[in-house]
């Protein structure tokens, strides 16, 4: 947050008041994946005080329907829901109330955005069809909130789906928008390593795996490196290693897990065959062996054209529009994105004042000033 909602030229100011007022009220009670009751129960009070009948989806979720002046097509918009694991130390006097969890990534605000949205369109119905809210739980953990709820039919009767992040790398004023990859592929994979254990004093009768897990981290490093080409954004980290009992026990055993970010499917196949090549070759130099298993988690976020080039040009004059970096992140959003044209878009809310702190961190703040910004993002786009 840190400051408040002022100054965005034109707009309604009741509606940048009641914006900021939902999200820190949603704020203060964040909720882990699929456990987003007391969030959903706030949603859904609020949206069946406008006369809607939201139903509830995909675990602890909500889809309404709003119905605009005459017949059209139907257009979703989905706000995620959940926090994260996280003891917030932002200081706000509207932090977190559930100890260990924090609203870190600034899906209060989107809610929020949408709440707001969902006021305003009942209040100035002037657009064509349906809009469909989706509110989604669990955007941060996989499998996810989206698969659950296309599962159960949030998107039957759907034309187009559209939804937008909060932008801690961009001021408060702009938006991040391109057709193609946004977000990445974001997989996860775990190296089992079987050697033979034995006395620290015995190296010869062992197969170190410690040893071979510490290589295979070291040599996973070529895969970027040396077998994505240079243009080809992607990322191989090494998240965790663990092997071994106490000091003077050769390992029998190690693991190593991590992740991989990759914006392309032929990336995504390259970089899984080498890091098991590498693996299963490393093990191999040493006598022993390993087993890669390679979860594939999120798909990236791809855009679609035609809905980019529709919404950046109802943005004009609202928002200085750029051509974002993608971002190596991952996001469940990309499976609307598989079923429906749609796109997603990064709203700038870069604290004016103090430290930018990065999404998931325990300081992480948003300037509320993008928030009635992001209402105003959705509404053009509906109503234009
Ligand atoms: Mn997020």
């Amino acid at each position: 947050m840190s400051e408040q909602g002022n100054g965005n030229g034109g707009m309604d100011m009741a509606w940048s008041d009641d914006v900021v007022t939902y999200r820190r009220a949603l704020h203060r009670i964040p909720e882990l994946a699929f456990q987003e009751e007391a969030t959903r129960d706030y949603l859904e009070e609020h949206l069946t005080g406008l006369g809607l009948a939201p139903r509830r989806a995909g675990g602890t979720g909500l889809v309404v329907d709003i119905a605009g002046q005459r017949p059209g097509p139907c257009l979703a918009i989905r706000a995620d829901m959940d926090g994260l694991p996280l003891t917030e130390e932002t200081g706000l006097n509207f932090a977190s109330e559930h100890p260990g969890i924090m609203h870190a990534c600034g899906h209060d605000g989107h809610m929020a955005i949408v709440l707001a949205l969902a006021d305003r369109l009942v209040a100035e119905p002037m657009f064509s069809g349906t809009v469909r809210l989706i509110f989604q739980p669990a955007e941060e953990r996989p499998p996810g909130g989206a698969q659950r709820l296309i599962a159960e039919g949030a998107l039957d009767g759907v034309d187009e789906i559209y939804g937008l992040h909060l932008w801690a790398d961009f001021p408060v004023g702009v938006a991040g928008i391109k057709e193609g990859a946004m977000m990445a592929n974001a997989d996860q994979f775990t190296v089992r390593i079987q050697g033979k254990g034995g006395h620290g004093s015995q190296p010869e009768a062992t197969q170190d795996a410690v040893l071979i897990a510490a290589q295979t981290v070291v040599n996973l490093q070529t895969v970027v490196s040396r077998r994505v080409p240079p243009l080809e954004p992607a990322v191989v980290s090494c998240g965790t290693i663990h092997g071994g009992q106490t000091f003077n026990i050769i390992a029998e055993t190690a693991e190593i897990t991590g992740t991989v970010r990759t914006l392309s499917m032929d990336t995504q196949r390259l970089i899984e065959e080498e890091i098991r090549r590498i693996a299963q070759g490393t093990a191999a130099l040493y006598g022993a062996q390993a087993e890669l298993i390679y979860d594939k988690g999120y798909p990236a976020v791809l855009n679609h054209e035609r809905a980019v080039a529709i919404w950046k040009e109802r943005l004009r004059g609202l928002v200085e529009v750029i051509r974002p970096q993608p971002s190596m992140g991952g996001e469940d959003f990309a499976y609307y994105l598989q079923q429906r044209p749609g796109a997603f878009l990064f709203l700038g809310a870069k604290p004016g004042h103090g430290t930018a702190f990065p999404h998931h961190s325990p300081h992480f703040v948003i300037d509320e000033r993008a928030l009635p910004l992001g209402v105003e993002v959705f509404y053009r786009l509906i109503c234009a």
